[in-house]
């Protein structure tokens, strides 16, 4: 084996370790909903809603948009009642 194919193997290999890594951490960034829920409750409540801290706007745990909430910004409520006290209004998606 030369050098240049030794070195063509080798970058082989660190291009599918960065491609691993990458699916990893993107994986790892779509943690389901339910585990940023957990994360965050110590006992989740069987019915509740999620919102963001940051527009303001509640939805069921279900919705597509609720996944995208990050988990620093999430906030959940029992219920749609307590959401609206607190100054959120229902997904115009999901309608919680
Ligand atoms: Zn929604």
């Amino acid at each position: 084996m030369n050098g240049k194919a030794t070195r063509f193997i080798i970058i082989c290999i660190a291009v599918i370790c960065l491609g691993l890594l990458a699916m990893r951490l993107s994986r790892m960034r779509q943690a389901s909903l339910q585990d940023k829920v957990a994360a965050q409750q110590a006992a989740p409540a069987e019915m509740f809603y999620v919102g963001s801290k940051y527009d303001k706007i509640y939805h069921n745990p279900s919705c597509r948009l609720a996944a995208e909430i990050n988990t620093g910004e999430l906030v959940t409520f029992t219920s749609a009642r307590q959401a609206i006290s607190k100054g959120y209004r229902p997904c115009e998606k999901c309608r919680p």
